[in-house]
């Protein structure tokens, strides 16, 4: 099988494997190896040049450890948990909403509750997928994703990984939008790890505990900011709405992201936008268009916060699996940390013209006050104050009543005070703007996922001159090398140091370049069809022109196909083809080899 295969391939030659294997390994920690870190570190640039340079927003870093106030405000701590079963036989641990998605039809549990799960773990006999016992009647519990740490010694503070890259970006809003001017909209990046404790990692690099994100977080007024939705709106998506998933017979909608949001399909004009350019950007980076879609989250499925959100989905090894997601996550994040934490989650929003508005304002006679309530005088002036600004009609009587809390006991308590002591009057003020909370929507990429996308989407089998090949389908924007240099023979040390100076050229002037003299050459250029080089550079005897080479040969990957070109032109036209141009025109402008030893085959 093809998702074996690649498994096979991605460790012999250096992708990804289970991290500490010499300590036994650790569930859920992948190593990159130096293709994959290669792959992996293309992809991130390729991602940031399209979701921040391009867009125009800016990059952060921010710290990984976190304290816990951040979580408390941002209901990680409470809400941050995945269902938990565990074998009472072998105890091992099991996620309880993917045994029943596993054993039933139902594609989220998660959405159905703990009670629910447990009841379907009975009705379907599920039993411990490591040693068989039945798992009916065992207790599904709420676990928290989040790993704990302690920040310094001592009476140390507790300190927790973060579990998404966002809260950093959130945190420091307030200083983020000093930079942005204190105008919207802005959109803030962050490329780093996450970490969430998983119950049951599996699936290679699909579910993890530690991982990269890339996340976009954009700030908007929601009353007035547009996004430059023209920009997409030709761009042709399938899309599998919320209401396609419930019904029986339910399709893909084949549409644009114009028509989408037109028709409604789409709620957010902003998160279409962003539908729009990654769909673009995964096309580019090599996802394939056949094995792609936006699915919309069912009602249950949604955080609680979130208007409307979809997940980019891949289909990898017969499953679909979700590598981003599109949140419309509204004023929930700021609001908060606004109420939190200590600093303004707001931006101030400058009317077009000042305006003129009545306020209600009180001047509570203390001297009053005072001897009446006491300890409490204070609290009844404000009490009255936030009345003032919420119903100045309760003003119009000959007495006001206020909650407060009492000072001893905490327990609220009504109350009255003469509306003459209140000094209740509207005045007129002229206002030039309001403080308002940005709203944000988000894109949030997986990076592993992605790169696990990619390589099950370019890996190919076929035949070259007889033989079986594996290659790897690699667009050349995030292949892990951009050329391989190679001697046509080994024995002639004069053209290993001639091949060797051709890739030390190539890497001088920015090129990814790996040099393979062993072996014969056929099998070289299959380690580079495997690892998904997309060129091959060779040094012949041919090509030698009194002191050095004149002209080599250019090899392309899927095709087999091969040009002569001259040294000169060489890393122009390789610095081309990794920025997109296609091999064919290429081709077009230099001399093909017919080459008996190499063909494509199907
Ligand atoms: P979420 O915040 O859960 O929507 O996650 C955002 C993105 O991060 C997802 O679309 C995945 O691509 C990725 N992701 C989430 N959890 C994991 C995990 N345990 N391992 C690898 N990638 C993950």
């Amino acid at each position: 099988m093809a998702g074996e295969a690649l498994t096979e391939l991605a460790v012999r030659r250096g992708f990804f494997f289970g991290a500490n294997g010499a300590y036994g390994g650790t569930a859920g920690f992948y190593t990159f190896g130096p293709q994959g870190a290669a792959l992996k570190r293309n992809l991130e640039e390729a991602w940031r040049d399209r979701f921040t340079r391009q867009e125009g927003n800016r990059e952060i870093e921010a710290p990984t450890v976190m304290p816990e106030a951040v979580f408390e405000a941002s209901g990680h701590l409470d809400g941050f948990d995945d269902m938990l079963v565990a074998c009472p036989e072998c105890g091992a641990s099991h996620r309880a909403d993917h045994l029943v998605e596993d054993a039933t039809d139902i594609e989220d549990a998660e959405a159905m509750g703990a009670e629910a799960v447990g009841t379907l773990i009975a009705d379907h006999d599920i039993t411990c997928p490591a040693c068989g016992t039945p798992l009916a009647g065992e207790p599904v519990e709420d676990f928290n994703l989040m790993f704990t740490t302690d920040i310094g010694p001592g009476d140390s503070q507790p300190g927790y990984l973060r579990p998404e890259t966002a809260q950093g970006i959130f945190v420091e809003f307030p200083r983020l939008k000093e930079y942005a001017r204190g105008t919207l909209p802005f959109g803030i990046t962050q490329i780093g790890p996450a970490y969430r404790n998983e119950i049951s990692p599996r699936g290679g690099l699909l579910r993890l505990r530690e991982f990269t994100q890339a996340e976009l977080e954009q700030f908007i007024d929601p009353e007035t900011d547009e996004p430059p939705l023209e920009r997409v709106e030709n761009v042709a998506v399938r899309l599998y709405p919320a209401d396609e998933q419930a019904a029986d017979d339910g399709t893909y909608h084949e549409t644009t992201i114009g028509e989408a949001v037109t028709d409604g399909v789409i709620g957010s004009p902003w998160v279409g936008y962003y539908l729009g350019v990654a769909q673009e950007w995964y096309e580019r980076v090599g996802v394939d268009p056949d094995r792609f879609r936006f699915r919309q989250h069912l009602a249950g499925e949604r955080a609680h916060y979130a208007a409307d959100c979809w997940d980019a989905e891949s289909e990898v090894d017969g499953d679909w699996i979700e590598i981003a997601g599109f949140a419309y996550r509204g004023d929930y994040d700021l609001s908060k940390h606004d109420e939190y934490g200590d600093d303004a989650f707001t931006v101030f929003k400058r009317y077009d013209e000042p305006k003129t508005v009545e306020r209600a304002t009180v001047d509570p006679d203390m001297s009053v006050l005072g001897p009446e309530f006491g300890g409490d005088a204070a609290a009844v002036a404000d009490a009255l104050e936030a009345l003032a600004g919420r119903d100045p009609g309760a003003f119009d009587g000959e007495t006001v009543s206020v909650e407060i809390g009492d000072e001893e006991t905490g327990d609220p308590r009504t109350v009255a005070v003469d509306a003459d002591v209140a000094n209740f009057s509207v005045e007129e003020v002229t206002e030039s703007g309001e403080h308002i909370t940005p709203h944000v929507v988000e894109p949030s990429f997986g990076v592993g996922r992605t790169v696990q996308t990619l390589l099950a989407h370019a890996y190919r089998e076929d035949e070259v001159d007889g033989e079986a090949r594996t290659y790897l389908s690699l667009d050349p924007a995030v292949a892990p090398q951009d050329a391989a240099v190679f001697p046509l023979v080994t024995n002639d040390e004069r053209l290993t140091e001639l091949a060797d100076e051709v890739a030390d050229d190539l890497r001088a002037a920015g090129l990814a370049v790996a040099y393979d003299d062993s072996g014969s050459i056929g099998r070289r250029y299959r380690r580079q069809d495997e690892v998904g080089t997309p060129f091959c550079v060779t040094v012949d005897r041919d090509g030698i022109e009194g002191d050095g080479p004149d002209t080599v040969t250019l090899r392309e990957r899927d095709s087999a196909a091969q040009v002569r070109i001259p040294v000169a032109e060489l890393a122009d036209e390789l610095t081309a083809l990794r920025e997109g141009e296609p091999f064919a025109s290429v081709a077009d402008r230099y001399d093909a080899v017919d080459t008996d030893v190499e063909t494509a085959g199907n």
